[in-house]
């Protein structure tokens, strides 16, 4: 019954598929190896389901993506105020690869930008490691965050250093001013590596979704980051994660997320779930013309923009669930959204129901989503599939239509 979903993100990725805008970078000759019609996209729930249809399984580096899981790390070990004095919060307003720094005190503005990024890198398993003991300590975390263990790709990273003129003379700045210590070309190095740690859009909604989640991999288990540290990285990708387009993106989406230029985008939505996609051909700001798309379906869709009044939702949408002779009643409540239509329809799939007849009773529910009505909807035909007689208890007509995607209608039970 969970294909109710990735048929959900088929039609999503249907209704894009066509779009062949924009480019796939040749400035890192790595990138040159991916396929630009792959598209795929993958949702991590907080309780560690995940769903994912398309391109789900080719592995692509990981770039500028990144960047807000390794300034959470920096976040984690130094805290806070500690990062503050090496890197501001502001967005930019500039390229991801520009040579700026804030006017006064001369700190890169944000870390979603290649100056900040470098610095971060920099300060990871302290400012005297090695290249080689921070790598392996980045990759390690990313590995932690994703639940499997992650792989460097290091051809594609002799390939970006061969053209790395930018990110040098990055770092050649950020030396002058005395705010990181390695050469340049270590530093470089070292940040390379970084964005050349290979993943899948699984990874990402698993690593995003440990964000979403307060730091616990909703997947293993594992507690890597404090919630405050996630808090504070996701306000940070909410306001400088979309390069050049961040403000239009937090208006139109909504959701705190990170684009790289090998076409992969995510997306945090605290306490509900995370989000990746890959497409590869990237828009004039660098973000990947057909991700943003599936983006502002899946916010419009699922009601997943941020500032939704409607949000505050998702535990405890299954109030109970009753037996009375042949009939099982699951009876749900509150506000009905993507994440709680999604618990509801797991309790659908998974329960052992052993009566003939099972009942949803909706009269509990405060304000319900298009596509979580529609969810629900569909976790009963199925049900009916199975062969359970099926039927709904809802005086207020909150489902508002009773018909069912085969074009039958669901009985209503008094
Ligand atoms: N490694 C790439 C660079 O620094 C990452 C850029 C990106 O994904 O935005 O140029």
């Amino acid at each position: 019954m969970n294909s109710l979903i990735t048929d959900y993100l088929a039609e999503v990725l249907d209704e894009v598929r066509d779009d062949t805008a924009g480019e796939v970078p040749t400035y890192i000759p790595a990138l040159q190896k991916a396929d630009p019609n792959w598209l795929g996209v993958a949702l991590c729930t907080v309780s560690g389901n995940v769903y994912s249809t398309g391109d789900s399984s080719p592995e692509f580096t990981i770039q500028s993506v990144s960047k807000p899981f390794a300034y959470a790390l920096a976040l984690q070990e130094f805290g806070i105020d500690k990062v503050r004095e090496h890197v501001g919060m502001e967005p930019s307003g500039e390229a991801f690869n520009e040579l700026s720094l804030e006017e006064e005190d001369k700190r890169p503005l944000n870390a979603m930008i290649n100056v900040g990024a470098i610095t971060i890198n920099q300060l990871l398993n302290g400012t005297d490691s090695t290249v080689e003991d921070r790598v392996e300590y980045i990759r390690k975390y990313f590995s932690e965050l994703a639940g499997r263990d992650l792989r460097i790709d290091e051809d594609a990273v002799e390939g970006e250093l061969e053209g790395a003129d930018r990110n040098l003379s990055i770092a050649h700045m950020l030396r002058s001013y005395g705010i990181i210590h390695d050469e340049a070309h270590d530093a470089v190095l070292s940040y390379t590596q970084q964005c050349s740690i290979l993943v899948t859009i699984e990874d990402l909604a698993v690593m995003s979704a440990t964000l979403a989640n307060g730091g616990v991999n909703p997947k293993t288990g594992k507690k890597i980051l404090d919630a405050d540290v996630c808090r504070h990285t996701m306000a940070v990708m909410a306001s400088c994660g979309m390069y050049d387009a961040a403000g239009r993106w937090l208006a139109k989406v909504g959701i705190p997320a990170k684009s790289g230029v090998s076409g992969g985008l995510i997306g945090a939505l605290p306490g509900q779930l995370g989000i990746a996609s890959l497409s590869p051909r990237l828009d004039e700001v660098g973000n990947s013309v057909r991700g943003v798309t599936v983006f502002e379906h899946l916010s419009d869709d699922m009601g997943m923009h941020l500032m939704n009044t409607e949000n505050r939702a998702g535990s405890h949408a299954v109030r109970s669930i009753t037996r009375e002779g042949d009939c099982t009643t699951v009876h749900i409540q509150g506000i009905v959204n993507f994440v709680a239509a999604e618990a509801i329809v797991q309790v659908l799939n998974q329960h052992d129901f052993t009566t003939g007849r099972v009942l949803l009773d909706v009269s509990r529910i405060v304000e319900s989503h298009p596509i979580a009505r529609r969810m629900l909807k569909e976790g009963l035909r199925r049900l009916r599939e199975d062969g359970h007689e099926i039927g709904v208890i809802d005086p207020e007509g909150e489902l508002r239509s009773r018909v069912l995607d085969d074009g039958s209608r669901l009985p209503l039970v008094e």
